[in-house]
Parts: C-alpha cells; sequence; structure tokens
C-alpha cells in the first residue's frame, strides 16, 4: 500500500502518521519527490482501513498495491486449484458439466434426470433441496427429502451430488451432498461462510446479484480463511438495467479470474439468461472462453416445473447443448 501525503505537510504531521503505522506493525518507506511525500507501507496491510487512511487531511491517495484476499490470490498459489468432488475434478484442465433441476420434485424426476444427464456426458448432478424463492408463497423445495432423492439419483447413476445450502442449521443434513453450493442471495451471508470455513467438503460459490468480482473473491477468502480451500466459483449472472435476459451474463469474469486467482469457473448460462433457448449458445461461449465447467438446469417437463422452468432445457436440449461444448472444449482459450 502506498501513501501520498499533500503538499506542506508538516515533519511532525509526518512522524505522527510513521508511529501510528508502525504501531500497527508495519514498515515505512519514505520517498521524497518534488512535490509530494509518498509513505510505502511494508507488512501485512490487509487490516489497514484505507478509507480511514485517506480521509486524514494530511493523504493526498492511498492505493493498494496487492489484492485483500491472499488464500484466493494466485500470486501465492500459481497452478491451478483442481477440487476433487467424490472422484470427480474440476480445474486445472478438467472440464465437467453440472446438471439437473432446479429444485427435487419426486424420486421418478430426479432419477430420470441424472440418468438422462448422465448419458449426455454430465459429470455432477444438481438438485435444490432448500430453494430460495423470491416469494414465501413459492415452492421452498422438499428440504430433507430432497437431499434423501438426490442420493438416491447418486446410487442409481453413480453422479455425486451438489445442493444449495441456505442455513447452517442443516448442515448435518448435507452429510450427503458431496458439493455445497452457497447462492447468490447468500455470497455475503459471511457467518454462513465462516462455518462452511471449518468443514472438509468442497464449496460452490456463487456470484451476489449485484456483487464486484472482488467482493465475490473476498467472500471465497472466508471460507479459506478459515482452512477450507477447496472452492469453485459460479458466475451466474448480475443485475443490469437490461431486462430482455434475466440478468446479464459477465463472461469477461472467465480472463479476470483467470488472472486474479488459483481457484476454478464454472459459468450458470441458466440462471444468467432466464430463458432455455438462450442457453446453448452462451454454455458454448463460456467454454470458448476457457471456463472449468458449466451448470445447466434440465427437467424432464419444463412447462410443468415448480421452479425456473423457463430457463430449464429438456435432457433432448441439454444433449444437444453437451454435444456442442464437448466439440469446441479441445480449441478453447488456455490461460498461462
Ligand atoms: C440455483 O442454482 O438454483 C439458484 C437458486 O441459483 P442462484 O443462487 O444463482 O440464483
Ligand atoms: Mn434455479
Amino acid at each position: 500500500m502506498i501513501v501520498v501525503l499533500r503538499q506542506n505537510t508538516k515533519p511532525e504531521q509526518m512522524e505522527n502518521l510513521q508511529a501510528w503505522l508502525h504501531s500497527l506493525g508495519l514498515e515505512t518507506h519514505i520517498s521524497q519527490g518534488q512535490n509530494h511525500t509518498i509513505v510505502g507501507l511494508v507488512g501485512d496491510t490487509s487490516k489497514i482501513d484505507m478509507d480511514l487512511v485517506g480521509s486524514m487531511d494530511i493523504v493526498e491517495c492511498v492505493k493498494r498495491i496487492q489484492e485483500p484476499f491472499k488464500n484466493a490470490n494466485r500470486k501465492f498459489h500459481n497452478e491451478d486449484l483442481v477440487v476433487d468432488v467424490a472422484g470427480v475434478k474440476i480445474g486445472g484442465g478438467n472440464f465437467q458439466i453440472i446438471a439437473g433441476p432446479c429444485s427435487v420434485e419426486s424420486r421418478e424426476q430426479v432419477c430420470y434426470i441424472a440418468e438422462q444427464v448422465k448419458k449426455s456426458g454430465a459429470g455432477l448432478l444438481r438438485g435444490g433441496a432448500f430453494k430460495p424463492r423470491t416469494s414465501p408463497y413459492a415452492f421452498q423445495g422438499l428440504k430433507g427429502e430432497g437431499i434423501e432423492l438426490l442420493q438416491e439419483a447418486k446410487a442409481q447413476t453413480g453422479l455425486p451430488i451438489v445442493s444449495e445450502i441456505m442455513n447452517i442449521t442443516h448442515l448435518p443434513m448435507f452429510e450427503p451432498v458431496d458439493l455445497i453450493q452457497v447462492g447468490a442471495r447468500n455470497m455475503q451471508n459471511f457467518d454462513l461462510l465462516r462455518e462452511l470455513g471449518k468443514i472438509n467438503k468442497p464449496i460452490l460459490l456463487k456470484r451476489g446479484l449485484a456483487n464486484t468480482i472482488d467482493e465475490w473473491l473476498m467472500s471465497a477468502e472466508y471460507i479459506m480463511a478459515g482452512g477450507n480451500e477447496n472452492i469453485i466459483l459460479c458466475e451466474r449472472g448480475i443485475r443490469t438495467f437490461e431486462t430482455r435476459t434475466r440478468n446479464t451474463l459477465d463472461l469477461s469474469t472467465i480472463p479476470v479470474l483467470k488472472r486474479l486467482t488459483h481457484l476454478p469457473i464454472v459459468i450458470d448460462p441458466s440462471h444468467a439468461l432466464g430463458y432455455a433457448h438462450m442457453v446453448k449458445p452462451m454454455a458454448m461461449a463460456a467454454t470458448a472462453a476457457g471456463a472449468d465447467g458449466l451448470m445447466i438446469e434440465v427437467h424432464n417437463d419444463p412447462t410443468h416445473a415448480l421452479c425456473d422452468g423457463a430457463q430449464s432445457l429438456t435432457p433432448e436440449a441439454f444433449d444437444d447443448v453437451a454435444k456442442a461444448v464437448f466439440q469446441i472444449r479441445p480449441f478453447a482459450c488456455k490461460y498461462e
């Protein structure tokens, strides 16, 4: 971090600033220019409140040189992270499609979809048991029973299962879940993130509806700081002024994140676009841009789905998307 001081800063004011910074365990390096004095801070600046320093009378501006996230930072982990989800690997050249219904609705529904998506090449099965719905009157999920049905689909197909946790008190019920999803609405539920840092299970961390990439990485940092380093990031569209799509798919997250972090990145075109007919082109684009995986909603009968029918692909449409994606995959952008 560097602090640029205003012209006319008195020597004793600068000494006071230095003494305060030293008391925080930081070293200071002063460089005296013709017009400005620059104070370089050396040490762990992650706990420094930049706004507080910037608000001081003698300070012209403050700049962070290093990102405030350490565990999630590629600078300290040059190798891509490979997350092992019950034997299925994602990241570091391993590409996976996570597919399944928005919500688990019945044994027949989830087992049938699991069989179909597996045949098309999906590596993991998704299905919501606890649903974060905008309306309290909408279907809220089958809860514990939904997790049991996912387990049955796993037993039948061998696909590892992915499901969203909304409340940390439900954690014991998630014991059979192989990859725990933190949904967009909970990306900044810091108590939940902190608790998930204490467990030894991979986490799929979705980007919040209106969060920056840096905020998202700081949420990953919350989990990683607790010791759980197996995080997969999932871009699912952000809120913009556009109304023709449910959200705006920010595919630029792929090159941005590839430079900033070693964590794998999965793209969810279903929640981003909101309409089934838009899923294929964006799944192809995300694959070409070098995503480590995709998350796609599939339903046997989208018009009667209890949740997110408009964006759900039929198993046949999913098969077509998967074929296109696997064809593109060998030509996908690679990052150094
Ligand atoms: C979901 O994956 O079913 C879901 C609710 O996603 P998001 O948190 O991205 O809205
Ligand atoms: Mn959904």
